[in-house]
């Protein structure tokens, strides 16, 4: 069916599965033969906690993650993750980060109010444009964990290999890569993401938690809702839960199991990518700005020549119907994020609007 949507390469808020929307669509006014809909239902209704189960048990599935990690569902979009982390996980009151871009740098300074964040490895003196080597990190001894954003949104590169911690608990912000790929979760300690990046509606973080990293002694003035703990013992329904972003993502979890799961979205994405990569390598007026072995399959930044010609093109861009594609500030250009919901004839379309744009200006 025709619903005039573009291809939309927000990122975040970001394109849902066309396939998964039609099926909300569908239960919209009467969930599951409960004569109500899902945003108007109790969350301590039968109905409700059924698809809550379904959710959590098809994601297990999906990332394969063992018996001994937790699914949490919390408010506070990745941003409260930034002080949940250190609030929970900081014992020592020591972390080290590797600061590879603006969501890193933001973890950082927001650990420094809980304790002491050291900087182990950084890409910063090239704006972020690759990821520095982590195989022999000098952690801090008293180091509680190790701290990474393994995809930076706004910079475009990610962690293809995860930094060897010495033994510490890995800590990651999955936000802009979730489920786009298989990992091993018995690598991490701990696992967030934020859902408006790859899953679903905003207003929900997963985290996925080691259960021995879950503890009850938190200081006095930690606020009851930031105790992960809390959060485990109550199934993520301490408080009211975001039921209507929980449902949603637990569609689209549903949708990912049906097409073959990470292991095809995976390939889905390395696709999709190759097609833009390719043709910016080509390009005589487009390149890339991130090294070629940390490139990003989910958020691809990209310039021209000059500031003004990039302005150019994106108003061109918006002229032929190609959404939110103008660069983040502090980096410029353009991006094109193309996370798992955007189809392949998204990225082929622009591909072949940019090869025209550049053969008439360039
Ligand atoms: C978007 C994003 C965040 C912040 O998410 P909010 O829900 O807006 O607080 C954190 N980390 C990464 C990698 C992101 O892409």
């Amino acid at each position: 069916m025709n619903y005039g949507r573009v291809y939309n390469f927000s990122a975040g808020p970001a394109m849902m599965p066309e396939p998964v929307l039609e099926k909300i669509q569908n239960e919209l006014l009467n969930c599951n033969n409960s004569g109500m809909s899902v945003m108007e239902m109790s969350h301590r209704s039968k109905t409700f906690l059924r698809i809550y189960d379904k959710t959590v048990a098809d994601l297990r599935k999906l990332m394969g993650i063992p018996d001994n990690y937790k699914v949490l569902f919390i408010q506070g979009g990745g941003t409260l993750q930034f002080a949940m982390v250190p609030i929970n996980l900081m014992k020592n009151g020591t972390a080290a980060f590797i600061e590879t871009g603006t969501w890193s740098k933001k973890a950082i300074a927001e650990a420094k109010k809980y304790g002491k964040a050291v900087v182990v490895a950084s890409s910063k003196d090239k704006n972020f444009s690759y990821v520095p080597d982590c195989s022999d990190l000098d952690i801090p001894e008293e180091a509680d964990y190790v701290y990474i954003c393994e995809n930076e949104t706004i910079h475009g590169n990610t962690m293809f290999k995860l930094p060897d911690t010495k033994g510490k608990i890995l800590v990651s912000d999955q936000s802009s890569m979730f489920l786009s790929r298989p990992v091993n979760v018995a690598d991490y300690g701990l696992i967030w993401a934020g859902v408006q990046k790859n899953v679903g509606p905003a207003g929900m973080t997963i985290v996925i938690i080691r259960e021995d990293l879950l503890r009850d002694d938190l200081p006095a003035w930690a606020p009851t809702y930031l105790s992960y703990k809390v959060h485990a013992d109550n199934d993520s329904m301490y408080n009211t839960p975001n039921c209507w972003s929980i449902y949603c993502c637990g569609k689209v979890f549903e949708y990912l199991l049906s097409i073959g799961g990470l292991e095809e979205m995976d390939r889905r994405n390395r696709e999709k990518a190759a097609l833009l990569y390719d043709f910016l390598d080509q390009s005589s007026f487009f390149r890339s700005t991130v090294e070629k072995k940390d490139r990003s399959l989910m958020n691809v930044p990209f310039v021209t020549p000059s500031a003004e010609q990039d302005a150019a093109v994106v108003k061109a861009t918006v002229a032929a119907g190609f959404d939110n594609l103008k660069g983040h500030r502090s980096v410029g250009g353009l991006r094109a994020s193309i996370f798992n919901a955007m189809p392949k004839e998204g990225v082929e379309a622009l591909v072949s609007f940019l090869k025209e744009y550049e053969a008439k200006n360039a």
